[in-house]
């Protein structure tokens, strides 16, 4: 790549941060729906290019499906210059609520081409680039987005979650977030979860996991939990072209197996019919932003329609 920003969703910042193992473990009630799936993104988009035939699938047999953008996707400055057609270096907060708004607007659009309910998308609102920094946090000390200025957890063409189950947003902090996943899933009680995989190369796709993970393990979830990839290392996907016709390869790359620390072939794999890869790519195309001085982003996303979606379950070595 050209860049060495994250490629594929929009998002921001990469950094570090370190796992920690929650590992308390609760009685669960039975679930509200026989086949429930939550596909968790941590960005709007990252749901279509790793589970839209998976949602798809889900809801065609009468599944229940929700997605839940844990942020808006508020933290990439050179999306919401593309948005508000201004120089990167001269974007404010209102510019960052534009582009959140539109990506919360364009992922319940994709929704819907993918046959659910605009409804069924949950906004949680939280930071895009400071996930990780909150899963790290080890004082619960409330964060706010360096880009929009905000402190607490917000929606703008719908309430977020947390307020619309409490009546007020919820502050930036660890504590809110883990707070607001463990009550879904003990409301929603899933037969599968999909999160994006700990090896992913932006650090909010790990921290999803983390966050999720540990989640799962405070209500002793004991369904399905999947993991998809977006930002693979060194690069991802194979074939890195739309190809409808072929499935997801792994390749050698500067003499590096890719994807990096995962096992291939992967665990799961869902094979997609044409008509599915072509919503899919419709879905993807739902998501269409220009990015300031990343002229193949969309290229990029589009590049995850295969005929099929890859899976991972990490989990499933500790139980
Ligand atoms: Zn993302």
């Amino acid at each position: 790549m050209s860049h060495n920003r994250p490629r594929v969703c929009l998002e921001s910042t990469l950094l570090f941060a370190i796992p920690i193992c929650l590992l308390a473990a609760f009685a669960q009630p039975s679930p509200t729906h026989p086949d429930s799936i939550v596909v968790f993104a941590p960005h709007p988009d990252d749901e279509v290019i790793g589970c839209a035939g998976i949602i798809m699938q889900a809801l065609a047999r009468g599944a229940q499906v929700k997605v839940v953008a844990i942020t808006s996707g508020d933290g990439f400055p050179a999306a919401a210059a593309g948005v508000t057609h201004k120089p990167v270096d001269q974007v404010g907060p209102d510019d960052f609520l534009a582009l959140s708004r539109l990506r919360q607007t364009e992922s319940r659009t994709a929704l819907e081409i993918l046959g659910g309910r605009a409804a069924d998308l949950i906004v949680f609102g939280y930071p895009d680039s400071d996930l990780g920094n909150l899963y790290d946090s080890t004082d619960d000390k409330v964060f706010r987005q360096q880009f929009t200025k905000k402190n607490e957890t917000y929606a703008l063409i719908q309430k977020d979650y947390h307020t619309s189950v409490h009546g007020k947003p919820a502050p930036y902090q660890r504590s809110s977030v883990l707070g607001d996943l463990v009550e879904l899933l003990t409301t929603l009680q899933p037969t599968e979860i999909y999160v994006t995989d700990e090896t992913d190369g932006h650090i909010d796709h790990r921290a999803a996991f983390w966050f999720v993970r540990d989640a799962a393990r405070q209500v002793g979830y004991k369904g399905a939990f999947y993991t998809y990839l977006v930002h693979g290392l060194p690069s991802w996907p194979f074939p890195p072209e739309i190809t409808p016709n072929l499935r997801f390869e792994s390749r050698k790359v500067d003499g590096e197996v890719a994807p990096r620390g995962l096992p291939w072939p992967p665990p799961r794999r869902v094979p997609l019919t044409r008509e599915q890869a072509q919503r899919k790519l419709k879905s993807i195309q739902a998501h269409n932003i220009p990015v300031v001085g990343l002229p193949d982003h969309q290229k990029e996303m589009e590049s995850f329609v295969k005929s099929e979606e890859v899976f991972w379950t990490p989990l499933a070595r500790s139980r």
